[in-house]
């Protein structure tokens, strides 16, 4: 199946920090890879799903917890002052069901609150965060969701 996300699911062993914020049996967080703006996290289902109607019950029981916990990690590791949280898989190769958790910063611009953040992905690609940058990011919301407790 030519689907990025199950690709990345099928390797989680080898994964760089960036897509592999962290994990349990049924969801894995990545940092967008196309995105503008740090912090910009998705949450996946391990299981190649493309509804959320198909997400089973286990799969459906974290997947709150999942969102809280990333959106109080962003508030501690970006300072922003709300998260966005937005699905759709409606782009091409990208059907695989996906949580944005997105970090709104006090300062985003106002032609950027609200869907209009969605300018930051699939931004020109001198303007995405940068691989090392996006690991770092990974790596202090990790500590900080290993520091209050895994869920
Ligand atoms: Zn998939």
């Amino acid at each position: 199946m030519d689907c990025f996300t199950c690709h990345n699911n099928e390797r989680l062993g080898s994964l760089p920090p960036r897509e592999l914020v962290a994990a349990d049996d049924h969801w894995r967080v990545a940092h967008a890879f196309d995105s503008a703006l740090p912090g910009w996290l998705i949450l996946v289902p391990r299981r190649h799903v493309t509804s959320i109607a198909d997400l089973t019950d286990a799969e459906a029981a974290s997947l709150g917890t999942w969102q809280v916990r990333l959106s109080r990690a962003l508030h501690v590791v970006t300072g922003c002052s709300r998260t966005y949280v937005v699905q759709f898989a409606e782009k091409e190769g990208f059907a695989h069901v996906h949580f944005h958790v997105v970090p709104r910063m006090p300062d985003l611009p106002a032609d950027r609150r609200g869907p209009r953040v969605f300018a930051y992905l699939g931004a020109p690609e001198e303007q995405h965060v940068d691989e090392q940058r996006r690991d770092d990011l990974a790596a202090a919301l990790s500590a900080e969701l290993d520091r209050v407790g895994q869920a």
